[in-house]
């Protein structure tokens, strides 16, 4: 079948994972399904490669948990974050706070695997999955909604219509822009270089993090035996690292004291991938005919590592409204659908959105990180609390009460 030839219920622009979640879910739903992707995967991603607890949960409904757990994902007991002054904070998502992930583990594992992985479950799950299929415009219909993309593909261009088209096509997603949602924030403006080592020394089950005043890295063990090197920088060192990314990120590392012996001989396995500048927010999640999801909708920073969650998190979520807006018997209760799932991205996503933004603050500025890694490795309990907010299964909540917060003072 030639996916121009019909008019879709849905079209899902991006196959990575709020894509394939939102395409699986709308599926399970009982729409017809067309997902485009301008990549033949699998396609790498610049990403720490980390799996929340909470997001295996996810993984799980959409069948793909297993194949994971059964030697294709490496296991995360927690995170260390390393501040400037040497300080550690060292948090567990199994604790004593009483709450219990999906999984008592986040998962490392590389994009090139989940991702296809996800996209063959939205394809087992009855969604017509297209590569190398670029979305270049969108299409309205005379009311002003959307009605259909225009795609280029390698045997040439095409115009595909559809009810409802779903943006989830990353930090530069095209619908966001076309539609005139997309906004650049200002702060934290930061790039990233990403990259997979092998023989990195005293590599165990925690992720890592060691901030500094110039950026900050991560280090997780992914699958096939190797560690993930994901270095962020503020966006005034891109030019620096221009032409030579490898050799700004060894320099980077080579001159960090207490990774530098870690590296001494462990040999770079994978291309150094640059990605940013990020943080970007859409105004809004919605426009008549089309839904946004994933970095199309908001993405910050990666230090805490929540955007796959996030992805897979927000496909679920709206795949109820999704099939509300495509039954919809006029054009004010198909708004109304999507004005209710603009509601309900706030009232999931919007605690983790201020954790998010505080610890961002903190790793901008080195005096913050000293004095909370200080207080953080005094009180193991608090410590624990926030690994579990960022692991998605302690709510927000639980630390941004004014009691806990006050915590952070003493
Ligand atoms: C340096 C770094 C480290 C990170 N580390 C982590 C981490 O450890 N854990 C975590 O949870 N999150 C992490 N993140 C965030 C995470 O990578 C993203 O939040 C996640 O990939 C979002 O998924 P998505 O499906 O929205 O977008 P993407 O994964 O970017 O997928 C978008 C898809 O859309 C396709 N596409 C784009 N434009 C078009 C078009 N015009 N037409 C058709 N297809 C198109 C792309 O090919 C792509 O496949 C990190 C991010 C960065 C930058």
């Amino acid at each position: 079948m030639r996916p121009e030839s019909k008019r879709w219920q849905v079209i899902v622009v991006g196959g990575g994972p709020a894509g394939s979640s939102a395409a699986w879910h709308c599926a399970q739903a009982g729409l017809e399904v067309c997902l485009l992707d301008r990549a033949r995967f699998p396609r790498a991603k610049p990403c720490a490669e980390y799996v929340s607890p909470e997001g295996s949960r996810i993984l799980d409904a959409m069948g793909a948990l297993s194949t994971l757990e059964a030697g294709r994902a490496s296991q995360l007991t927690g995170m260390v974050v390393h501040a400037p002054s040497g300080a550690r904070i060292h948090g567990e998502f199994v604790a004593r706070h009483g709450f219990r992930g999906f999984r008592d583990r986040g998962l490392g594992v590389r994009r090139e695997v989940l991702d296809t992985l996800l996209l063959d479950r939205a394809r087992a799950a009855g969604v017509v999955v297209v590569e190398e299929a670029k979305v270049e415009a969108l299409s309205m219909h005379a009311s002003g909604a959307v009605d259909g993309v225009s795609v280029r593909t390698p045997g040439g261009r095409a115009h595909l219509r559809a009810a409802l088209v779903i943006g989830a096509d990353g930090l530069r997603s095209v619908v966001a822009r076309r539609l005139g949602l997309a906004r650049q924030s200002r702060w934290p403006r930061r790039v990233a270089l990403v990259t997979h080592y092998r023989g990195v020394e005293h590599m165990g089950t925690l992720g890592e993090m060691h901030v500094t005043a110039n950026g900050y890295v991560g280090l997780a063990q992914v699958n096939d035996d190797l560690t993930n090197v994901a270095l962020v920088v503020p966006t005034a060192r891109a030019r620096a690292m221009a032409g030579d990314a490898a050799g700004f990120l060894g320099a980077w590392l080579a001159a960090h004291p207490t990774l530098a012996p870690r590296f001494a001989s462990a040999v770079r396995a994978t291309p150094v991938r640059a990605t940013g500048p990020f943080a970007s927010r859409a105004r809004r999640a919605w426009a008549p005919g089309a839904m946004l999801t994933g970095d199309a909708a908001d993405f910050y920073d990666p230090f805490t590592g929540e955007g796959i969650y996030a992805a897979l998190r927000g496909g679920e979520l709206l795949a109820p409204f999704a099939a509300e807006a495509v039954r919809a018997i006029s054009p004010r209760a198909h708004v109304s659908a999507l004005t209710a799932y603009e509601r309900a991205r706030h009232a999931t996503f919007g605690g983790k959105w201020r954790v998010e933004r505080l610890i961002g603050m903190a790793v901008a500025s080195p005096l913050l990180l000293n004095h909370a890694a200080r207080v953080l490795s005094r009180d193991r309990d608090l410590a624990d609390l926030l690994i579990g907010v960022t692991g998605d299964f302690v709510p927000p909540s639980a630390v941004l009460r004014p009691r806990t917060l006050l915590r952070f003072l003493s």
